[in-house]
């Protein structure tokens, strides 16, 4: 049978536009939906704003840091207003930078909701293509759980488009967005606290990293309330915000951040017209090579929950195009060893195995671990530390995992990855001549184990 498409993709995001554009370079004929704004979750309400806002914010440090190397300044003042129109000029940009390269590979751009109405077939804005395959690639939305008042709280959708900086921020959740969000707000100013339902944040992240950044953000004012959790919010006639805990307590504040993971977003989609089965947790499933129980219906990124990171995605984009249009080329994305960074201030670089994950999965480990005064710090009162840390595995030398805490962790990592992707044993780190004067080049130089 003849159809439209031979691929129909629903979300250009950073998988979607990946596997488009290449399918089209492979010579597929390709349409793309999109509902909302080029360049996905990402560009427009992730990494990309994040990142940009995460620089904003360091800046408090460094006018801090500068009167060390004689350097004298006027107050500092900081404009959210001028931040945020700035950031939204450049993300517009980038908007245009994907719609460009969706065009000029030949791909055909539908704007509006995609819904799928049988295994060949999908509907957006009243005309029906049929495609011999269809893609979901919807990505995730934010989850705020519905206790009472959560009408009141933002997530990250919205922390991008507030029209002030709050004074003060409750930010909830342990994993990477409360993270970064807490440090953005607390280095522009706003007083923050951080809340978190266990004992310690990051969960799945190597010990040593979690109790140094408690130590780091800590040392640098943020209020870390751990084992707490929200019953209710409820908002006062003046606008301020009365959260009370699950323990009792009350606190105040002008904005509650909710960054409690994200659900796959299938809303409206159509996922009941087709045979396409769900997980446990809600998200798509897939078989290894991305094929959903409907046989000519595939998924990949954030909506089937595996690894929620954009170089995962554009990776799974990668494999289908091949898989679908250039089989002789097709290579399975390797889940081992991704690199990954949390860009809290300081920042975390990590990549490998933590030492609880080397331990558990019955590796005999070796440690080493180095925590310094960044060399940039030596004139300045700031008193951060840095972590380094590696797991060695005892038995075979291999380095089992890299884990840093500190500036310009994820920069840090990403050269380690490549070396553990490799099979970089201990000894060749010994072997590598360092960086000097750097940060990095204490990878290279710990010597004494602090732990067998
Ligand atoms: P998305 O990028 O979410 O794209 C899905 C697209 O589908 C969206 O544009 C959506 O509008 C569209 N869509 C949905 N339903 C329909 C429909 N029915 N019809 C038409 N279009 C539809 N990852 C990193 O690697 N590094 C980071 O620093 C990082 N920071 C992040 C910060 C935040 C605040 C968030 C929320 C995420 C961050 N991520 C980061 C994760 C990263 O953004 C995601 O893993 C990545 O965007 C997933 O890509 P995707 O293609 O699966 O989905
Ligand atoms: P995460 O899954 O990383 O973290 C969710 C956090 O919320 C956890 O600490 C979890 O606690 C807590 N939580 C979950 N449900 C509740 C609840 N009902 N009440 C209170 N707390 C709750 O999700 P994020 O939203 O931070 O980010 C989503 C994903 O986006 C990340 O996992 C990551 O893959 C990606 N991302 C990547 C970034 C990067 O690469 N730098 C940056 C931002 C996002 P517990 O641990 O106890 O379950």
């Amino acid at each position: 049978m003849a159809y439209d498409f031979d691929l129909y993709v629903i979300g250009a995001g950073s998988g979607g536009v990946r596997a488009a554009r290449f399918s089209a370079g492979f010579g597929a004929k390709v349409a793309v939906a999109e509902s909302r704004y080029l360049g996905g979750t990402c560009v427009n309400v992730g990494c990309v704003p994040k990142k940009l806002l995460v620089y904003g914010a360091h800046f408090a440090e460094d006018f801090e840091q500068a009167s060390g190397f004689g350097w004298t300044l006027d107050e500092a003042q900081f404009d959210w207003e001028t931040l945020i129109a700035n950031k939204d000029r450049e993300i517009n940009r980038l908007n245009g930078i994907y719609r460009n390269l969706l065009v000029s590979s030949g791909v055909t751009l539908h704007e509006g909701h995609a819904t799928i109405i049988d295994p060949h077939t999908v509907e957006i804005n009243g005309e029906r293509h049929s495609a011999k395959h269809i893609l979901i690639a919807t990505g995730g939305w934010p989850q705020i759980p519905q206790i009472p008042g959560h009408e009141h709280a933002i997530s990250s959708n919205q922390a991008f488009f507030l029209k002030e900086l709050p004074k003060r921020v409750l930010v909830v959740g342990g994993g990477y967005i409360a993270v970064e969000f807490a440090g953005i707000f607390h280095g522009l100013g706003a007083k923050t606290t951080l809340l978190y339902r266990g004992d310690l944040f990051l969960r799945g992240f190597d010990g040593s990293v979690r109790k140094h950044l408690q130590e780091e953000l800590t040392k640098r004012g943020m209020d870390l309330q751990f084992n707490a959790d929200i019953e209710r919010i409820d908002k006062q006639a003046d606008g301020t915000l009365k959260v009370t805990l699950k323990d009792g307590r009350q606190l105040e504040a002008d904005c509650v951040f909710y960054a409690t993971g994200r659900r796959p977003m299938l809303d409206n989609l159509g996922l009941e017209n087709t045979g396409v089965k769900l997980d446990g947790k809600g998200f798509v499933e897939v078989d290894e090579q991305y094929q959903t129980a409907e046989p000519s219906i595939l998924a990949l990124g954030d909506v089937i929950g595996r690894v929620q990171l954009t170089p995962v995605a554009l990776a799974e984009g990668m494999a289908v195009a091949r898989r679908l249009f250039k089989p002789e080329q097709y290579r399975p994305v390797d889940y081992k060893m991704i690199p990954t960074a949390v860009f809290s201030l300081p920042n975390i670089g990590t990549v490998g195995l933590s030492e609880e994950e080397a331990r558990d999965a019955g590796h005999d480990v070796v440690i080493f671990e180095s925590r310094f005064r960044p060399m940039k710090l030596t004139l300045t009162e700031c008193q951060e530390r840095t972590l380094m840390k590696l797991v060695v595995d005892a038995a075979t030398d291999k380095v089992l995992g890299c884990h840093m805490v500190g500036p310009e962790a994820g920069e840090i990592v990403q050269g380690l990855a490549i070396a553990l992707k490799a099979g970089a044993t201990k000894r060749h780190f010994d072997e590598t001549i360092g960086v000097h004067p750097t940060a990095a080049e204490e990878f290279v130089t710990m010597r004494t184990p602090v732990a067998g």
